[in-house]
């Protein structure tokens, strides 16, 4: 198994860069639990220098990347200064197509789908006068790489940087230019499916109902329920109804429950009256027009209840077609 040592740049008193109100130490922190994550799915197996907000010396980031036994060690940068866009280092010592060039290129490709590149192609050594310029680069055993993912002073980059969604497909193109790197297949998150349970209404059709603890008449009357009442089913038992009702829920008989399905319909007439209550007597709160698509809540006796504004309404049922 493949060992990579992440390191989120800065940290404590040194906040790294500073834009926007966003501080660059933390940037680097979410992104590298970001791409821990990314990796460790794929099988890789991950350390990070450090893991909350502290200071953590450039003596000690590298020794933890040397004791770790790391394939590679990677820090995780954001820029200011002027500019734009994403940029990857590695050691003056990798040729083109190897090891640090290598890793930084795989990387870079995947991260231009979702960002600018600097230069030709993002991918950038620094000589120092002994040596690489980068500590990080120069001082740890493994193959070592830093990203600075984009500029948290520019204007058009905060936008990404201080987007969350971002950041996730920024450590996931980070993950795919290394699993590549490795030759091992990059695992996507695949989210658990939530099936929906089929939410189902019904509207009461006797003038009262009662609920019960139970599901048969032996069963204590908690309280009751009117004609035209709506209640939200849970499921069905026997010849009975589990309803949402209170804090624990009910049964009520089935046979006195119309089911209702989520319904829409279409208003059929230039201008239809959305009105307080299921009658012409009452107040007009609002116009529909037609053409105009409205969801059905349930109906009341020639008349629909809508979803309309906060409150809803009522419109006159001959006005509608069911879609
Ligand atoms: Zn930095």
């Amino acid at each position: 198994m493949y060992r990579v040592v992440i390191d989120p740049g800065h940290g404590g008193y040194d906040s790294g860069a500073i834009g926007f109100g966003l501080l660059e130490k933390d940037l680097n922190l979410k992104e590298s639990l970001y791409l821990k994550e990314e990796l460790e799915r794929s099988g890789v197996v991950v350390k990070l220098t450090r893991e909350n907000d502290s200071y953590v010396s450039l003596n000690e980031r590298v020794s933890i990347v040397n004791a770790f036994g790391a394939d590679l060690a990677i820090s995780e940068h954001f820029n200011a200064g002027g500019g734009t866009g994403f940029e990857v280092y590695h050691s003056i010592y990798s040729p083109i197509g190897q090891l640090g060039n290598l890793v930084a290129s795989l990387i870079a490709a995947e991260v231009s789908k979702i960002q600018n590149l600097r230069g030709d192609d993002g991918v950038f050594t620094k000589k120092g006068s002994d040596g690489d310029y980068f500590f990080f680069i120069r001082e740890t055993d493994p193959t070592a790489i830093i990203t600075e993912g984009g500029f948290i002073d520019n204007e058009e980059d905060i936008k990404k940087l201080s987007n969350d969604n971002w950041l996730r497909q920024y450590a996931v193109a980070q993950a795919i230019g290394i699993c590549k790197y490795f030759n091992i297949p990059y695992v996507p998150y695949i989210p658990e499916p939530t099936p929906e349970p089929p939410v189902q209404y019904g509207v009461v059709t006797v003038s009262v109902l009662n609920i019960r603890s139970g599901a048969g008449t032996q069963y204590e009357v908690l309280g009751t329920l009117n004609k035209g009442e709506k209640v939200k089913i849970a499921n069905q038992v026997g010849d009975w109804y589990s309803i949402y009702w209170g804090d624990h829920g009910g049964f009520v008989y089935s046979k006195y429950i119309q089911v209702i399905t989520e319904q829409y319909g279409v208003v059929t007439v230039s201008v239809l009256n959305v009105r307080s209550g299921a009658g012409t007597q009452y107040e007009v709160l609002g116009t529909l027009n037609k053409g105009e698509k409205v969801k059905i809540a349930n109906p009341v006796g020639d008349w629909y209840s809508i979803y309309w504004g906060d409150h809803g309404g009522f419109v006159y049922s001959k006005y509608i077609q069911v879609i």
